[in-house]
């Protein structure tokens, strides 16, 4: 093939490794990336790094460079590793928060972050095997009681409010994103929020019960987080997609990477109207950075959505391609990272993975 034959595809993709532990499982994304291209007819993809993150913040004064998010706005994806360290703050002495900043300006508004376990060694709870576990959070990440973290606030005074913000295109936009997800899945959204005690959840309440009449062909439910916290616990076979304002997502989303093998195992794509990031939902970790065992798969898994966001039939294979070989490579119980119990280096999952793409 050539590169004027029409069927060539050409992606770009901005990658953003930023801190930590983002540095190396990016590293060994790009890796998982350059071995499933060269399986793929007539795709290519482009990759163009940009420094980001606590460094950056150390570097320039800017955690966020505005170099940085146009190349994003460019590229028909991003692929995120982690920002921020505990360390690193504003001179007011607040953590940087890069990662939320993006969002922000990208207006990256859906968190979709798929829970799926793959061997029944790695769920705390008895009785789950392979698939049991699957279900999907969609987490507001546009408003919701994180919008207010840029409020002013005095130390000294004698209270400080948040507030928990949402307007109705924020709810109508994140709750139509559940259910066409829905569609593609089991055709069931749930509905988590805080009804019974908070005027603003009575609110998103009654925007998802509007949206939800535009879906009759789609079962709905509607549960409170405290008990959520319970029934995913006790039953995660119950949830198809789950929805939620920002911080009850933010808060699940840990949860329940819980019950699949940790934060190593849980990818996220950040999506919007133009944009959209793909990253573990796991931060810089800065307990293990340097140490060569971060396990790299929950981003792995996210530049598996990443190629199916694409829209491409080619690039949509590379994605399966890769869960194919995560789930291989998983099957046998020793190949593990220390996080879920094993004693791989992050080199040496990567290269197991590696392998099971280019027997494929
Ligand atoms: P953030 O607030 O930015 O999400 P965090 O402070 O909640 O970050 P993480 O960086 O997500 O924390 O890490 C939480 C715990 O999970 C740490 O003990 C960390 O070592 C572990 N962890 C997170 N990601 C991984 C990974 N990919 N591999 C191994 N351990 C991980």
């Amino acid at each position: 093939m050539t590169p004027h034959d029409s069927r060539l595809r050409s992606f770009l993709i901005a990658v953003l490794p930023g801190d930590g532990i983002g540095r190396d499982v990016v590293s060994s994304t790009l890796e998982v990336l350059a071995t499933v291209a060269e399986r793929l007819d007539g795709v290519t993809f482009e990759t163009e790094e940009h420094s980001v993150g606590a460094a950056e913040f150390q570097r320039s004064g800017d955690p966020l460079p505005e170099a940085a998010v146009v190349a994003c706005r460019r590229a028909d994806a991003v692929l995120l590793g982690a920002m921020g360290l505990p360390n690193v703050r504003w001179p007011n002495g607040k953590e940087i928060t890069p990662q939320i900043d993006l969002r922000e300006r990208l207006d990256l508004y859906a968190g979709i972050r798929p829970i799926f376990l793959y061997h029944e060694q790695d769920s705390p709870l008895k009785g789950y095997g392979a698939g049991e576990i699957d279900f999907l959070i969609v987490r507001e990440n546009c408003e919701g009681l994180f919008s207010a973290r840029g409020s002013p606030f005095d130390l000294q005074s004698e209270e400080v409010t948040d507030v928990l913000r949402i307007t109705r295109q924020g709810a109508e936009r994140i709750c139509r994103t559940a259910f066409e997800l829905a569609k593609q899945r089991r055709n069931h959204v749930t509905l988590v929020d805080k009804a019974n005690v908070l005027p603003s959840m009575v609110y998103f309440r009654s925007v998802f019960d509007d949206v939800a009449s535009h879906y009759p062909d789609i079962e709905t439910d509607r549960v409170y987080i405290d008990a959520m916290a319970l029934y995913l616990v006790q039953r995660p076979h119950a949830f198809d997609v789950i929805v939620t304002e920002n911080m009850f997502g933010d808060i699940l989303s840990d949860l329940a990477a819980g019950l699949v093998g940790g934060m190593g195992m849980a990818p996220s794509a950040d999506v919007g109207p133009n944009c959209a990031v793909f990253q573990p939902s796991h931060g810089t970790a800065p307990d293990i950075a340097g140490k060569g065992i971060a396990n790299p798969i929950a981003t792995i898994l996210s530049l598996a959505m990443l190629l199916e966001h694409l829209q491409d039939s080619e690039a949509t294979r590379g994605g399966q391609l890769i869960r194919e070989a995560v789930a291989q490579v998983l099957a046998c119980p020793q190949h593990r990272t220390p996080d879920m119990g094993g004693f791989l280096s992050t080199r040496e999952i990567t290269d197991l993975i590696l392998d099971a793409i280019n027997q494929r």
